[in-house]
């Protein structure tokens, strides 16, 4: 539980961090610039609106294999879409070339493994998935990584899985779509549960990040009756993922295992905005508490980690700097729900500091995965360059 004493340091804090924060995102400056000499401050000025920055790595992208078509959001497009959403070969790599993304981190769409009642199918569905993401990322590995797809129906056999991908398939993480239904489709669990904790523990062990992606809001809660439109991404996404991440921070699953990296796309699912609230009503609510040591938003600060998928949009962008600091964002765009020339235009346009705009777009995905991209590439010549047509030269 918090102390008056944890109130007024956490409270200086923020407001340290806060006025850090605007310094970083460009709102205000405070310090010397801090960005790299080969962006200078006019780039900005220089840049075409058609240019595209090059060198960026995505991390919410998205593929299917026959098993999970039916049951995934990609079910509901043409055979255009489909198409889109099954090749991991030359036709996305032209895509990511139009929207300068260097390196993709590939996730199985959703809802995919979740939404398998059955256990055993899980469990096999989920290999098969994996596997066939390594052999797809093995034909170009310089542009293609892969985040595990789990069967979390069953604690043990996905930690198993992880460990599996991790060692031998070399993927990046996992990323997982929302709860999982366990026997019948209305038995669905969230991964606070007690039953949970050896699998996070082996996820710190392994020190790999854990997507947590969106998936649909049950229908059939009495919320959403007679407006189905608004289950999916328009607003149950968010929802649902929101209060999965907040019954995480709650639990107190950070207190036992504090090295977790979590990632939220759609720039935090709104928590962000939102969590200066929940931390005053925590702190003075009458009602029930959570079971976490420190405040909801310590949690949000320390352990996780939001990407722009899908979330074009430069104020929700600059007040999730604030909140959180432009080192734990990183650029996605939700391929292919979402189209890279809409996602790339706007962010490498967007009004924050070109430093942020680095940091974003590739550094912070560098250190999170201890990666670095075009090591074996002679067209990903780092840093970020001007792609436009005619003038595709380093931004100095
Ligand atoms: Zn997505």
């Amino acid at each position: 539980m918090r102390t008056p004493d944890d109130n007024r340091i956490t409270r200086r804090g923020l407001l340290q961090r806060a006025l850090g924060t605007f310094a970083s995102a460009g709102v205000v400056s405070l310090f010397p610039s801090a960005e790299p000499a080969y962006l200078s401050s006019r780039s900005a000025e220089v840049r075409p609106k058609s240019a595209s920055l090059r060198g960026k790595i995505a991390l919410e992208e998205h593929f299917v294999i026959p098993e999970t078509l039916a049951a995934s959001y990609g079910a509901a497009g043409g055979p255009e879409f489909q198409r889109r959403l099954e090749d991991i070969g030359s036709a996305r790599i032209a895509e990511m070339d139009r929207g300068g993304l260097d390196v993709c981190i590939l996730s199985l769409v959703g809802d995919g493994i979740q939404a398998i009642p059955d256990v055993s199918e899980a469990i096999r569905i989920a290999r098969r998935a994996n596997d066939h993401l390594a052999e797809q990322i093995a034909r170009n590995p310089g542009r293609f990584k892969g985040f595990a797809a789990l069967p979390l129906q069953d604690p043990q056999a996905a930690a198993q899985e992880l460990t599996r991908c991790i060692g031998e398939l070399g993927f990046s993480g996992a990323l997982v779509n929302g709860y999982s239904q366990i026997g019948t489709a209305d038995r669905i669990v969230f991964y606070d549960l007690p039953q949970y904790r050896d699998f996070w523990a082996t996820v710190q062990q392994l020190d790999v990040p854990f997507y947590l992606h969106p998936r649909s809001a049950p229908a059939h809660l009495p919320a959403y009756e007679g407006h189905a439109w608004l289950t999916g991404s328009v607003w149950g996404f968010a929802s649902e993922t929101a209060i999965h991440a907040l019954r995480l921070m709650g639990s107190g699953l950070f207190d036992d295992y504090p090295k977790l990296k979590v990632i939220l796309g759609h720039l935090g699912e709104g928590l962000p905005c939102g969590i200066w609230r929940i931390d005053n009503r925590v702190s003075r609510t009458l009602g029930a508490k959570p079971r976490a040591r420190l405040p909801i938003g310590h949690y949000l600060r320390e352990n996780f980690y939001i990407t722009t998928s899908g979330n074009f949009h430069t104020p929700t962008l600059t007040e999730v700097m604030t909140e959180v600091g432009a080192d734990r964002i990183l650029y996605s765009v939700d391929y292919p729900f979402e189209d890279v020339a809409i996602a790339s235009d706007w962010f490498d346009h967007a009004a924050i500091s070109d430093a942020d705009r680095t940091r974003i777009a590739r550094s912070n995905a560098e250190r999170l995965f201890r990666i670095q991209v075009g090591v074996n590439r002679r067209t990903s010549s780092l840093p970020l360059v001007n792609t436009a047509p005619g003038s595709a030269q380093r931004l100095v």
